[in-house]
Order: structure tokens, then sequence, then C-alpha cells
């Protein structure tokens, strides 16, 4: 039977191998005292901080290393000695704890290392703690890779939403906001009023200008809605060339001024394309939602009524539901 001899060089020598693991490890490893005063600070620290452990051991940490959030870390250190358990955050929680550059500033896309970070108490053998070791994960390309990943998704949404010539949202996009107006509505009952609208004799554009120039008409006059219409509204190209506004906060009256203004900003238009100038000007209808309409359809057949109310009595005007005559069965008129 062979005996285990406890040779104490041999323990010295396990230590050693074990600083120099944690000097060499690809993870950064901060211990600190319930005074915040550095006890340790390897390899992976000093290399990225490039402050030298020599420079910090037995110092204030938040007094030598530039850019940490002081209170923050206190917090989460004091939580540790009291609990005499882990905490732990994530980079999406707090990007970056420490001020460190990313290993890959080019290819990781980022120029600073985000960070995932383990605060764990340290505990003597007497069983008392007053050390705790700030644990740091360079998670830099799993958190590009999931901004990028998020980023793309994104502009798949926005795509998917939008509308791609006038950059407006889309039909099928604006009438589930719609529906989700028309929804709301039943619950609260603040004023919310649609304004449709329709270029008038655009066919006309097309077959004197052509197709590309009645393009730069579109983007004018979206462009010209965007600017147009309150942050809060939700503006969309329904068809063609008939757009559509969901005016927040805005009773019929409110929605025919908006609307009335909107006409004739578009009749002072001029749009250059190559050599020509084009002048044209739209028809619009304005409707309030009010009980009279029973889903939110009743109430687009409604606007579009105001509007061919408008297109049948000259163009180039305002007209609102509750002034027009008109049967008690709504009917889509176009
Ligand atoms: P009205 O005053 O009655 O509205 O007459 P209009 O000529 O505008 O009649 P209508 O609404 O029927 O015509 C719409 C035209 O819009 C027909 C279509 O070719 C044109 N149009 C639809 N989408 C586009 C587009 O994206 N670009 C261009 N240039 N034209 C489009
Ligand atoms: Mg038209
Ligand atoms: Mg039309």
């Amino acid at each position: 039977m062979t005996e285990t001899i406890n040779n104490p060089n041999d323990e010295i020598a396990n230590l050693h191998w074990l600083l120099t693991i944690l000097q060499n490890i690809d993870v950064g490893l901060a211990v600190v005292d319930s005074n915040y005063r550095v006890q340790l600070w390897n390899g992976f620290m000093e290399n990225y901080s490039r402050i030298n452990s020599s420079a910090l051991l037995g110092k204030n940490l938040f007094e030598n290393v530039p850019g940490l959030p002081e209170e923050w870390i206190k917090n989460k250190i004091k939580e540790v000695l009291m609990l005499m358990s882990p905490v732990t955050s994530s980079w999406e929680q707090r990007q970056t704890v420490f001020d460190l550059p990313s290993s890959r500033p080019f290819t990781g896309g980022s120029g600073h290392m985000y960070q995932d970070l383990s605060i764990i108490p340290l505990t003597s053998i007497d069983g008392s703690c007053s050390n705790v070791c700030i644990i740091v994960y360079n998670v830099t390309e799993a958190a590009v890779g999931k901004l990028r990943l998020e980023d793309a998704n994104h502009q798949l949404r926005m795509l998917s939403i939008t509308d791609g010539l006038t950059k407006l949202y889309n039909r099928a996009h604006w009438q589930e906001c719609l529906e989700q107006e028309f929804r709301k509505y039943r619950r609260k009952t603040s004023d919310v009023t649609l304004m449709m609208f329709d270029i008038d004799h655009f066919k006309h554009v097309n077959d004197t200008y052509g197709h590309p120039a009645g393009d730069a008409v579109l983007r004018t006059v979206s462009g010209l809605l965007k600017k147009f219409v309150r942050n809060s509204d939700i503006a969309g190209r329904y068809g063609g060339e008939e757009f559509c506004v969901i005016l927040m906060d805005a009773t019929e009256s409110a929605g025919r001024l908006v609307a009335e203004r909107f006409r004739k900003l578009i009749e002072q238009q001029t749009v250059h394309y190559q050599d020509m100038v084009i002048k044209f000007t739209i028809s619009l209808g304005v409707s309030q939602l009010t009980p009279e309409f029973a889903t939110a359809k009743d109430w687009m057949i409604s606007v579009d009524n105001s509007l061919y109310y408008s297109k049948e009595h000259g163009r180039n005007q305002v007209n609102v539901w509750s002034e027009i005559p008109h049967s008690d069965h709504l009917e889509a008129k176009n």
C-alpha cells in the first residue's frame, strides 16, 4: 500500500500552479476587500485595463480604476458580503462594468468589451467573509452577434410593415393599427378621427409625365405627410395614390382643419422631375369614430364615402362624414 506523504513543498507548488492559472486564465479576476481595496488583479485585467497589478494592490478600486459605476458595484459587493452568496449581472442588464476594450474591435464590431459578471464571496477558514472576487467574462462576440440579429430582425420587421416607395406604413400594417385603435376606443372614449385622401387625376399625371414622375409625386406627397402629421398620428399608404391617417386625440372639426391645411399645402406644391414641373391636387374625407360604427370597416367606409363625395363634387376639397348626405347602410364606393 502506498502512503501519501503530506509534503509542504507540494502544497506550495500547487499554490504556485494555481496562481499561474489565475494569472493566465482568459477571464478577469479582481479580488477586493470590504473597503474596496484591491487584493488581486489578474493578467486578464492587467492586459485589458492596462493597469498593472503592482500599481493597484492594496489601493482603492474606485480611486485607481477609472470609469467604474461606483454606486452600482458597491451595492453589489455589499449584497454579496451581507448574504454571503454570489450575485451575477449580464451584459443585457449593464453592457460594460469595467471600461475595457474589445479584444477584437474590428471583427467583433464593437470597440468595448461586453461583460457578464459574477461577484462571489471569499470565505475564510474561520467562516468570516470580508473579500469578494469579481469575475469578468468577455462576452463581446455573443453580445454583438445577438445585437446584430436583433437589428436584422428589426429591419426585417420594418420592411414587412413599410411601403417601399413612400416609406409610410403599408396597407396591411396600417389596417392592423386601425383595428387596434378601434378596439382601444371601445375602452376609453378619447377622440380619434380618420383622414383619407386620394390624388386627383393621378392617371393623367402618369400619362402626361410618365410613371417615374408619378412615383416622384407620390414620394413628395408622403414626405410632406410625414412632416405634417403629429408623431402620435398613424399614416399609411392605403392604395396606389390613396393615403390614410389616424388622427389621434382629434375631433371631426379638428380633423377637418388638418385636412384643409394639408389640401392647401399640396395645392401649393410643385414637383420638379427632370425638366418637368408638375402641379396636382388631392381630395379628402374625414370621419370621427363614434358609436355609430360597429366595426373598424364601417368607420373606414365612412371616410371612403366622404372622400368619394369630395371627388364627385369637384375634387380638391375636404368633406366630413357627419355633413354629407348618406344612407343608413354604409357601402364602399371604390
Ligand atoms: P381621381 O381623381 O378620380 O382619383 O382620378 P385618378 O386618375 O387618380 O384615378 P385612380 O385613383 O383610379 O387612378 C389611380 C392611378 O394611380 C392608377 C395607377 O396607375 C396609378 N398608380 C397606382 N400606384 C402607383 C405607383 O406606385 N406609381 C405610379 N406612378 N402610379 C401609380
Ligand atoms: Mg386618384
Ligand atoms: Mg385612387
